[in-house]
């Protein structure tokens, strides 16, 4: 099996800013891009992006989980990095369209088709540094992605980083190129010096998230994540498994949770944390390191809850459990 997202579909859907209006969407090859040496993106880094899947379910359709939630959240980071405002309804067809061309294509479960909308600024201007690109392009990927666990779902090695960040605290609601170039260096640190698989960023204390995945802990019938707000990535999968948590009677605090309550809370036995995040969905963590000290969460393992969560998810968007927050979009 190829490594997750490293195949495509041999087309991509695309459209055009020139400054003043968007060119007619249109299918294309997904091998190559045309893009001036001086455009905004590449010097700039005005770039964001969005991850969501669709599903092949038993009768044969294929469904888009949640696509209004990364809309809303694909025109929110284009704000915040200045890129032309766009129509989500035209995009969220461009998907449906793009989807739909290569529906029988979709894997079966545990697969799916991952949707990889992007949107860069195209302007050739080196000399705009402070300025926002005039002009941009708005393309769809589709690669089909296979089981993420496949090799064994092991519980996950997190290093606690109460010094550095993730990304500036205003760039942390959008989901920008230049936030996963900037958190590489801690994050390979972590790997050799300590093999964690991951960096939990913990900005003075305060848990917040990982490169690319948002943290969640779970203690018997609480999970605590921390509350919104504009420092980190809003994840449509966390909030999803809030609300699965909560249709299932669990207590749910979103709320500031300290390096010092995770640790206390992790040592208790039965105790889970979880990384969530439309790739893995929701992926156990077993062990905790900080300051050089290991901590194992509840038995060190796969926690029980995290994988009842998750198959409850699964189960919603492979269509083996009704979609009773209508979250499923035929196409
Ligand atoms: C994409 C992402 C997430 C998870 O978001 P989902 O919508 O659940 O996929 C969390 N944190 C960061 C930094 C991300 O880039």
């Amino acid at each position: 099996m190829s490594a997750f997202g490293s195949v495509f579909m041999p087309e991509m859907a695309i459209t055009w800013f020139d400054g003043s209006q968007w060119s007619e969407p249109e299918v294309v090859p997904s091998d190559s891009l045309q893009l001036h040496p001086g455009a905004h993106v590449l010097h700039y880094s005005s770039t964001c992006f969005e991850g969501l899947k669709a599903f092949r379910h038993a009768d044969g359709s294929v469904r888009i989980f949640r696509m209004d939630m990364n809309m809303q959240r694909f025109a929110q980071s284009s704000e915040l990095l200045a890129l032309p405002q766009f129509d989500q309804e035209v995009v969220s067809q461009m998907i449906r369209d793009l989807v739909a061309k290569y529906a029988d294509q979709a894997p079966e479960p545990p697969g799916s088709l991952y949707i990889r909308p992007t949107h860069i600024g195209t302007e050739p201007a080196i000399g705009k540094a402070a300025v926002p690109s005039l002009t941009s392009c708005l393309y769809i990927l589709l690669s089909p992605v296979g089981d993420y666990f496949t090799g064994g779902d092991k519980a996950l090695r997190l290093l606690l980083d109460d010094e550095g960040m993730r990304c500036p605290p205003h760039m942390g609601m959008v989901k920008s190129g230049g936030n996963y170039a900037g958190a590489l260096q801690p994050i390979m640190k972590a790997r050799a010096e300590y093999q964690a698989d991951q960096v939990l960023f913990c900005p003075g204390g305060d848990v917040q998230e990982t490169g690319a995945a948002n943290f969640l802990l779970i203690d018997g019938n609480e999970i605590i994540t921390k509350a919104l707000d504009s420092t980190f990535l809003h994840g449509v999968t966390r909030d999803s498994i809030l609300t699965l948590a909560r249709d299932m009677g669990m207590e749910v605090q979103e709320r500031q949770l300290s390096i010092e309550e995770l640790l206390e809370r992790s040592a208790r036995p039965g105790c889970e944390a979880a990384l969530s995040g439309t790739a893995a969905v929701l992926t156990s963590v077993g062990t905790l390191i900080h300051n050089g000290k290991e901590y194992p969460v509840g038995n060190g393992g796969i926690g029980e809850t995290t994988v009842k969560l998750r198959q409850a998810l699964n189960d919603i968007q492979w269509g083996k459990a009704e979609d009773t927050h209508g979250w499923l979009e035929s196409i």
